[in-house]
């Protein structure tokens, strides 16, 4: 008897976020949202079955797809096999080493010239239980990218696109929005989905502006800062910061930043957060 091998899908697993996007025109939406690819490289994060993926492989000059489940990951190598521009990489996207794949490249044999490739362009319909750490990640390797075109839940898109002074400006806002110019595009409701995650669906493009400079700040050094700041939320500013800074120098770099002592770090924008930073890090200041 030959045997009868099931062309059945394989059940999703909630553990690995797979809640797998069924709208066909919000899929065009969001590779869209991406404008033009044809000179770009795409890093898709969690191709899944891949219906971001079958209008990425047109349209994308390469096109690299990171997916950490194996049965996915091999069922997306047989069905794009064929196109040369497409890479199927089993992985997990917060162990890829993004020097190695986006960092510049020895010129051809010309010691010392190196090739700096275009920057990427990034999409995905993210694992919704590691949003944060792929986020923080991508602007971590800012430099290496153009924009960044990621659905996330509904709650979590409003945090990352808050403005200061609101309730969910959080530290999250304020890496985002140090890196990148961030605009909400469209929400979907779970039955967009299969099977339907519990939460709505929001489509948010970060488009890579980094603030550091005009700030006049280093990166290392205030993102630390920011998270000394908000580390206890309820926290005014002057309480977190104190653990770090003795009370006469933290008095007089707020008073210099025009900042009062009782703000909490949510009503700060960038601007005055990074006043506090440059005042607390002048060379009189002697840190
Ligand atoms: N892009 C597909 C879509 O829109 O239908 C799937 C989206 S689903 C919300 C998230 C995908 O990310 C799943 O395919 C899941 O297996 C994959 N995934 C989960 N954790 C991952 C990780 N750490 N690295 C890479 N992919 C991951």
């Amino acid at each position: 008897m030959p045997r009868v091998v099931s062309a059945r899908r394989p059940q999703a697993k909630p553990k690995l976020g797979q809640h797998f996007l069924t709208s066909d025109d919000s899929a065009i939406r969001i590779v869209d949202a991406l404008g033009d690819l044809s000179h770009h490289t795409v890093l898709e994060i969690g191709p899944g079955r891949g219906i971001l993926t079958s209008l990425l492989a047109p349209r994308a000059r390469r096109l690299i797809a990171v997916e950490i489940d194996r049965v996915l990951a091999a069922q997306l190598r047989l069905r794009f096999g064929m196109s040369r521009n497409v890479e199927i990489i089993e992985a997990d996207i917060l162990a890829i080493d993004f020097d190695s794949l986006f960092g510049p490249k020895p010129g051809l044999g010309q010691p010392g010239i190196e090739i700096r490739p275009n920057p990427a362009k990034v999409v995905g319909n993210l694992p919704y239980y590691l949003t944060s750490d792929i986020l923080l990640r991508l602007l971590d390797y800012a430099k290496y990218f153009e924009s960044i075109v990621i659905m996330v839940q509904r709650e979590v898109a409003d945090r990352i696109a808050a403005e200061s002074g609101t309730r969910d400006y959080g530290m999250l806002s304020a890496t985002a929005q140090l890196y990148a110019r961030v605009e909400k595009l469209f929400t979907l409701p779970p039955g967009a989905f299969s099977p339907p995650p519990k939460v709505h669906s929001t489509v948010l493009r970060l488009t890579i502006a980094p603030q550091l400079e005009g700030l006049g700040v280093s990166g290392d050094g205030f993102l630390d800062f920011l998270r000394l700041s908000f580390a206890q939320k309820r926290k005014t500013l002057w309480n977190n910061l104190k653990t770090k800074y003795a009370s006469p120098q933290l008095k007089q770099a707020l008073a210099e930043a025009h900042v009062k002592p009782t703000a909490r770090a949510e009503t700060l924008s960038l601007e005055e957060s990074a006043a506090v930073y440059r005042a607390l890090h002048s060379p009189d200041q002697g840190s």
